[in-house]
C-alpha cells in the first residue's frame, strides 16, 4: 500500500468483473455478451465515421444520439442522458442523485457494482433480501415513517437471477416512494421484459438506465443511457460536465445511432437469444438442473446434488467459462450466458461427464 494513498483509496473494495480470457477458442458464456456480432449497419456507420473528422472533438452533448433515442422511446431529447457504458451512467447517478443521509435500498442479490459505487461515493446503503425464491417483493421497498429511504435501485430483469418484475410491481414501489429517486437498471430488458420507460412521464422520480452492450451486441463500444424527467437528466449533465465532458467519442456516437435504426437486426437477434434460452433451459432441466425463469440473455441454474464451484472449475478445464459467484446465498448457482446452439452443445457435453463424476 502506498503511503501517498488517501483514506478513500485505502477503503475501496473495487468491483471484480467476469473473466475476459486471454486464451482464444474458449467457449465464453460468462459475461452476458450477445452471441451475434453487431448489425452490419453499425459497422458501416463506424467505418464512415473513421475519417479526417477524428481530428475534431466529438459533440459533447451527443445530440444525434439523444435525438435518435428520444424518437425511438418517444420522449424528449432533454429526457435522455448518454454515457460511456451504463456503468458510467450509473456512476453519475450514484454520485449526483443518490447520496443522502438515509440509506439507498437495493436487493441483496443484484448487480455487485452498486455497493462498490456506494463505497466510492460515501453512500449509505441497506441491502434488502430477496425472498426464498430469489424474487424481489415490492412490499420490502415500502418502509414505514421511522425507516427513511434515500433512494432505490434494482436491475430489471435482476442480475444475476434473470427474474423479471412486472411494471405494476414497479409502480407500487414508485407510488410508495414519491420523494426519492427510483432507478430501474434495464441492462437486459430487451430479452423478455417491458421497459419502465413508458412510466417516466407519470413519475418524475423514475430513472431508467439501459445499455447497448447486451441486446445491441455493442459491449466493446461502451454506450449506455438513462431516460427520465428532464430535471433528473439536468442533474446528471451537471455531474458529467464537472467530470467527463466528452463521454462518447465520434465512433461510438455514429455506431450507437445506427444501432437504433436497424430494427430488423434487433428483432431477429433478440428472438434468437430468447429461443436458444428456452432450448438450453429444457436441456439443462433434463440433466437435473433447476433453472430460474429468466427474462435475460443468461440463466441462473443450480444442480441439487453438485457443488457449483466444482462444476464451474470442471467446465473451465474443458474450455467452457460460466460465472460462479462466491456470495453465500447464491454460491450453489451458476450464471450461464446464452450463446450459440453449438456452444450450448459443447457445454452440455462438458457437463455430462462432470455430473456422472460429481453426483
Ligand atoms: N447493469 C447491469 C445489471 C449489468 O449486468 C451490467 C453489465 N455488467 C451493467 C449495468 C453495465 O453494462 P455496461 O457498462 O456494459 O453498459
Amino acid at each position: 500500500m502506498s503511503r501517498f494513498w488517501s483514506e478513500t483509496t485505502q477503503n475501496l473494495t473495487p468491483y471484480v468483473p467476469g473473466e475476459q480470457p486471454k486464451i482464444a477458442n474458449l467457449i465464453k458464456l460468462n459475461t452476458n455478451e450477445h452471441p451475434h456480432g453487431p448489425s452490419a449497419q453499425v459497422i458501416e456507420a463506424i467505418q464512415a465515421a473513421t475519417s479526417d473528422a477524428l481530428r475534431l472533438y466529438p459533440d459533447p452533448e451527443a445530440t444525434a444520439l439523444k435525438q435518435t433515442l428520444a424518437s425511438y422511446y418517444q420522449v424528449k431529447p432533454e429526457q435522455v442522458f448518454v454515457g460511456n457504458g451504463s456503468d458510467e451512467v450509473l456512476g453519475h447517478i450514484f454520485q449526483g442523485l443518490l447520496k443522502h443521509e438515509a440509506p439507498l435500498l437495493f436487493p441483496d442479490i443484484s448487480y455487485s457494482f452498486y455497493p462498490v459505487y456506494c463505497g466510492l461515493y460515501g453512500i449509505n446503503y441497506r441491502p434488502v433480501p430477496l425472498d426464498d425464491e430469489l424474487c424481489l417483493c415490492p412490499q420490502d421497498y415500502m418502509p414505514g415513517p421511522d425507516q427513511p429511504v434515500g433512494g432505490i435501485i434494482f436491475p430489471n430483469p435482476n442480475a444475476p437471477t434473470g427474474r423479471l418484475l412486472a411494471l405494476t410491481a414497479i409502480e407500487q414501489i414508485l407510488n410508495a416512494n414519491p420523494d426519492v429517486v427510483v432507478v430501474v437498471d434495464e441492462a437486459y430488458i430487451d430479452f423478455g421484459g417491458e421497459s419502465a420507460i413508458s412510466l417516466v412521464s407519470r413519475y418524475p422520480n423514475l430513472l431508467v438506465v439501459q445499455t447497448l452492450s447486451k441486446s445491441r451486441a455493442l459491449a466493446g463500444l461502451r454506450v449506455g443511457f438513462a431516460i427520465g424527467d428532464a430535471h433528473l437528466i439536468e442533474g446528471l449533465e451537471r455531474v458529467k460536465n464537472s467530470f467527463n465532458s466528452y463521454p462518447l467519442d465520434r465512433l461510438a456516437i455514429a455506431g450507437a445511432v445506427a444501432a437504433f435504426k436497424d430494427t430488423a437486426w434487433f428483432e431477429k437477434t433478440r428472438q434468437d437469444v430468447i429461443s436458444w434460452r428456452e432450448t438450453l433451459t429444457a436441456d439443462l432441466q433434463a440433466l437435473g438442473f433447476e433453472v430460474l425463469p429468466s427474462a435475460a440473455n443468461f440463466i441462473f441454474v443450480r444442480h441439487p446434488e453438485c457443488d457449483a464451484g466444482e462444476l464451474a472449475a470442471g467446465l473451465r478445464e474443458q474450455g467452457v467459462i460460466v460465472r460462479h459467484f462466491k456470495q453465500a446465498r447464491i454460491q450453489q448457482y451458476l450464471r450461464i450466458t446464452i450463446g450459440w446452439p453449438e456452444q450450448h452443445k459443447a457445454l452440455l457435453s462438458a457437463l455430462k461427464p462432470l455430473l456422472s463424476r460429481l453426483v
